[in-house]
């Protein structure tokens, strides 16, 4: 106590002598002092490389993270691992339940990251920094089919609508009601955007405001919502930094996002988590959810059964299965494949497969198939290039997949890349191209449909089944993504 009076005097000492000083003495001598504490106190990215650690906030969402059935996964995870990684630092990830929380820890600094589909808004960037934005994105009005479209925000008067507290979402409306005084509207932060989604998909709300990439993959999972008409022009979304005088980390995020542009590893992810959505087919989607309810667990055990015997996910074989036969053990095309996995009695007699209208047999068995196409896949290629090659293969044969990985080569594509291969497949129609070809003709167009078709169902199974698995770190000192992945 007395040390602490003896310190305090010494300042206001101190400031009297500051004071009594001419001002440009003054000037200087606090100049002095911070270039002196500034000295004193590394960079934040030199903080984050000598801790090792990046923390990063987020939020558990289809968009974002969740936890798929290899551990974390998601799009801005994705992102944020590589960013760790080209920083050379563990990822620490964690999501607090509301958007709230989200931004108040970036702008506290109890995050140094976040990394949660967050719109550069205006509000925003008075205490934020945002980094380059990695996405446009509209608000859209979600409503659910069979009830009255609105057209206007006029038309959301009187109605039950609820968006998430401090979300963009909340911000645009309270813009509105300048326009439309009426408008009025529930904000919430006990929820996530999804949920909100998901009580318009069961009419315990009228409406949820949604942006474009969030709906995009949600319908996926509530077939039942449409989206009526968009509140703004495209807004970007970007990561948030604290808005303070240290700019090198958000600095080493301009590098990182400039990086990942030119070498196209962010359109590769962008394509990893919405490629299959655009062209996906939402009637499908909906009777898809029905038949895994209620076909499925007929046909899970042998899934499960083939994946332990190949290595490959019961959820993506489930997948295959489905788009081959929707699970049809008497499905049977006009070529002569047959049965849940349709296979050639070429490939069935190879595989040892005697029945191929058993289900069980059919399924290890195309299992079998899809497996020994992946380990024919150049070793070159990594995932998850090579599951989508492999699927291809499986659907037009493999020797038609080197072949349009040769023209991919030719044009100045990247082979080892499923969407420019995808690019490719096409020109195996024109006779300009399989004619110089080894294997000549294919339907080169049909693995386009064939592969998005397979990406969804695999991502509607994946959501399914694994998201009551684990729970999601709320805080940052629970749990860190290897400590997660570890427990998985
Ligand atoms: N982009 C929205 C925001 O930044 C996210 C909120 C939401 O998706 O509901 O507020």
């Amino acid at each position: 106590m007395s040390r602490l009076r003896t310190a305090a005097s010494k300042i206001r000492a101190a400031l009297r002598l500051a004071t009594s000083l001419p001002a440009r003495l003054m000037g200087a001598a606090v100049l002095a002092l911070l270039l002196a504490t500034c000295a004193q106190r590394p960079s934040l990215l030199a903080q984050i490389k000598q801790l090792g650690v990046l923390r990063v906030v987020t939020r558990n969402s289809p968009t974002t993270f969740y936890f798929g059935p290899h551990g974390p996964t998601g799009f801005e995870y994705d992102l944020a691992r590589l960013f760790a990684d080209s920083l050379g630092v563990r990822l620490e990830i964690y999501a607090p339940l509301s958007l709230t929380d989200v931004l108040t820890a970036v702008g506290k600094g109890h995050a140094d990251v976040g990394a949660a589909g967050l719109s550069v808004t205006a509000a925003r960037e008075q205490h934020l920094r945002f980094g380059p934005p990695y996405q446009y994105v509209t608000q859209k009005v979600i409503y659910r089919n069979g009830e009255a479209e609105p057209n206007s925000p006029a038309d959301l008067i009187g109605h039950r609508l609820t968006v998430l507290a401090d979300s963009s979402h909340a911000a645009r409306l309270a813009d509105l009601k300048r326009q439309y005084p009426a408008l009025a509207w529930t904000a919430t932060d006990a929820a996530e955007s999804q949920e909100l989604l998901a009580q318009v998909a069961h009419g315990d709300l009228d409406y949820a405001i949604a942006d474009s990439n969030e709906f995009a993959l949600d319908r996926r999972y509530y077939p039942e919502l449409r989206a009526a008409f968009d509140l703004n022009k495209p807004e970007p979304l970007a990561w948030a930094f604290r808005r303070n005088g240290d700019l090198s980390l958000y600095q080493a995020a301009i590098a990182f996002f400039a990086r990942i542009r030119a070498d196209g590893k962010l359109t590769q992810i962008t394509n990893r988590y919405y490629g299959a959505s655009e062209v996906f087919d939402y009637v499908g989607t909906r009777t898809f959810i029905h038949d895994v309810k209620t076909m499925l667990p007929r046909y899970q055990p042998w899934f499960e059964a083939a994946a332990e015997k190949t290595s490959v996910e019961w959820q993506l074989l489930a997948a295959i299965g489905y788009q081959e036969s929707h699970w049809n053990p008497h499905a049977v095309s006009p070529t002569g494949v047959r049965g849940v996995m349709m296979l050639t009695l070429d490939t069935a007699g190879d595989l040892g497969v005697d029945n191929r209208i058993n289900p069980k047999q059919s399924i290890i068995g195309g299992a079998q198939y899809f497996a020994r196409m992946e380990s024919r896949i150049p070793a070159e290629v990594s995932e998850p290039d090579r599951t989508w090659m492999a699927l291809a293969a499986y659907n037009i044969g493999l020797g038609h997949i080197m072949d349009a990985r040769e023209i991919t080569r030719e044009r100045g594509g990247n082979p080892n890349r499923w969407i420019d291969v995808r690019a490719s497949l096409p020109l195996l129609t024109e006779k300009k191209w399989y004619s110089q070809t080894k294997y000549g003709y294919a339907r080169g167009d049909e693995p386009l449909i064939y592969v998005a078709n397979i990406r969804s169902y695999y991502s509607i199974l994946n959501w399914i089944t694994s998201r009551p698995k684990e729970p999601v770190p709320e805080a940052p000192t629970t749990a860190s993504n290897e400590d997660v992945a570890a427990k998985q």
